[in-house]
């Protein structure tokens, strides 16, 4: 298409995305780059990174260079865009070499707006002296992170990208992540000799995600319970601790009706292949996947992450629930978490083998992360704190804030719970130190003889499910240390000390037994879901759901790469009857009107 320099952002926007207005920063940072600046951009998971690079390659002369580490990312972008009338090629090992070939014919032609390459191509010399005899609009590096030898997602190939900045000074550099943290911010500043870029940093706020810890006391029906109640036909992404549980997982849901597909690095390349192609292009698939599975995954209409074992980190749970909403319109977070959890992670981390620095740091990350699933204040207040920004004290989208949490004073249970571990000789795990608490008289207790200490029954005012909560909440503090030995044996730890000697008191969290019904969405936030099952609502979208369908399988794309999940609600309530009122609905570029216009616009007329 290679539009004239003339052409203006906001109508690009309009005439080719068919949105409305530009979101944030994204207008700030655009002019940035079409004035020929480089920038640095943080932006959170679903932010709108993309259109950033898209827009200026598109509105200056020459060809945007996208470099994607992903190969199945990029395919999907490319395929967007096409149908979006964008004039874009791919270049990475997926194709032939007469592909390849093509491809470069038309870069010299100087017939694309946009090429996406692979790290490690575009490093070839072959295709950097490509690059030399044609205008080059702006080279935008995607997923910047890549570059952090530290990050789990290091690629080696990210590091060469700096001679960009040797080997085209003039050329402006858009480096884009949704890694929010200081130091692989400065990591990708240095790596790719972006200094002097200006630095656009979004509010790593997610607010139509709605946060929720649950006790976990039976985790498979509590997640049956979940999507059953919350999210039957909706994509949804399940994340498990080890591969085992993935596989168990995927299983039993599959058991109960649920289209669960397990993922993770033990599966062949195809199993795993098939099983994200499902979940991109169908619509009511749910991935029960390890941390294997994320990155990469740009589908927009995934409506909720569960975490069934408790993430390592807060960067790392945040990154995963991210991956839900991406379109903005409502999604969950929701995880179990137990006193099982606390447990495992407080022994692996001990039995770790790394440097002692290394070692110090997962602790400290472990801390939050514990920190933050035991807080009785606003869940998402903690994690915007915990990224170095001063949010509201309240967002009403979370758990705690709709159903406030009480606390209790418990110094005395504290104390009873400590010295029990003292006395019984700091070798025992949670089970045996209730019973002992709670004067059961077991054969293990009268081998010991600890039913003569002087702990021994004095616990019998909590039941067996509270104390296991103030022993998770001493735990989860660092008031009990887990041993080394793999036993699950508790020890005291300094900071029990002013507690015993009764100079702190204690306060815990009043777990909630059983969640009250998830309080109804606000009119605001439609979802689909909240058609009620007879309506006219409810007719149309899933007519216009079956069209997108039937359009994607005809085209082999993923359904949400016709229209969006937004895009067919605004079609349900404002009932377009033209093509002219079709292309006002966000979401409804030029070449999609006039590619799907009519088809979609049948459907609503014999809805009416
Ligand atoms: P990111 O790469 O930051 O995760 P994307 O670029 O994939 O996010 O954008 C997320 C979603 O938001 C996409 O579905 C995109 O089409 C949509 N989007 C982006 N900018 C706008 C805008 N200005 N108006 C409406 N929708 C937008
Ligand atoms: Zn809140």
């Amino acid at each position: 298409m290679q539009t004239a320099v003339s052409t203006s952002s906001l109508d690009v926007l309009n005439r080719v995305f068919g949105y409305s207005a530009f979101r944030g920063e994204q207008e700030a940072i655009i002019n940035q780059v079409i004035s020929g600046q480089d920038a640095l951009v943080l932006m959170p998971t679903g932010g709108g990174k993309s259109l950033c690079y898209q827009i200026p390659s598109i509105v200056r002369a020459g060809t945007g260079i996208v470099v994607s580490p992903l190969i199945a990312l990029m395919h999907n972008q490319v395929t967007a865009l096409k149908l979006q009338g964008v004039a874009v090629a791919f270049l990475n090992s997926s194709l032939s070499f007469q592909e390849v070939q093509a491809v470069e014919g038309q870069l010299m032609r100087g017939e694309l707006d946009l090429l996406y390459v692979a790290p490690e191509r575009l490093c070839q010399e072959r295709t950097l002296n490509l690059l030399h005899q044609i205008d080059v609009a702006l080279f935008a590096i995607d997923e910047a992170h890549c570059v952090s030898q530290w990050g789990h997602d290091f690629r080696p190939e990210y590091i060469q990208l700096s001679i960009l900045h040797e080997q085209f000074p003039q050329v402006p550099r858009i480096a884009l992540t949704a890694t929010a943290d200081e130091s692989t911010r400065k990591e990708i500043s240095l790596r790719l000799d972006l200094g002097a870029a200006d630095l656009f940093i979004s509010s790593f706020d997610r607010p139509n995600i709605r946060y929720r810890v649950q006790q976990k006391n039976n985790a498979r029906a509590q997640l049956l319970q979940f999507i059953n109640s919350e999210h039957p036909q909706d994509a949804g992404i399940v994340y498990c601790l080890s591969r085992k549980k993935v596989d168990e997982t995927a299983a039993w849901l599959a058991e109960q009706g649920i289209k669960a597909l397990p993922y993770h690095a033990g599966l062949s390349a195809n199993v795993r292949q098939l099983h994200q192609e499902r979940f991109l292009r169908e619509d009511e698939i749910v991935i029960v996947a390890t941390v294997a599975f994320g990155m990469g995954i740009d589908k927009p209409d995934v409506r909720y992450v569960a975490h069934m074992d408790l993430p390592k980190s807060i960067e790392a749970y945040y990154q995963e629930t991210g991956r839900a909403g991406r379109d903005g319109l409502p999604a969950d977070a929701w995880m179990v978490y137990g006193l099982q959890d606390v447990i495992m992670l407080r022994q692996m981390l001990s039995s770790s083998e790394a440097i002692e620095e290394v070692k110090r740091l997962e602790q400290r990350k472990l801390e939050a992360m514990l920190g933050f699933c035991e807080i009785i204040s606003c869940r998402r207040a903690s994690l915007l704190g915990y990224f170095g920004e001063q949010p509201e004290p309240r967002c009403g989208n979370c758990d705690n804030c709709l159903e406030p949490v009480e606390s209790w004073e418990g110094t005395t249970e504290a104390q009873k719970a400590l010295s029990c571990v003292f006395r019984t000789g700091q070798r025992f795990g949670v089970n045996y130190l209730i019973d002992v608490l709670r004067g059961k008289l077991t054969p293990r207790i009268e081998q010991f003889r600890h039913n003569e200490v002087s702990t021994f029954a004095i616990g019998q005012e909590l039941t067996e499910v509270q104390w296991r909560s103030v022993f998770r909440q001493l735990m989860a503090r660092g008031l009990l240390a887990v041993d080394m030995d793999g036993y699950g044996s508790l020890k005291l730890t300094e900071d029990s000390r002013p507690i015993l000697r009764g100079e702190e008191t204690v306060h815990f969290r009043k777990d909630i037994v059983r969640a009250k019904k998830a309080p109804r969405r606000k009119k605001t936030s439609t979802v689909y879901s909240s058609y009620s099952d007879h309506s006219e609502e409810k007719k149309i979208w899933e007519a216009l759901r079956t069209k997108r369908t039937e359009l994607a399988q005809e085209q082999g794309v993923p359904a949400y790469i016709i229209f969006h999940d937004a895009t067919l609600m605004e079609m349900v309530e404002h009932h377009p009857v033209s093509l002219h009122e079709l292309s006002q609905i966000s979401g409804v570029g030029a070449s999609k009107l006039e590619k799907y216009g009519d088809e979609f616009l049948e459907v609503l007329m014999a809805m009416e």
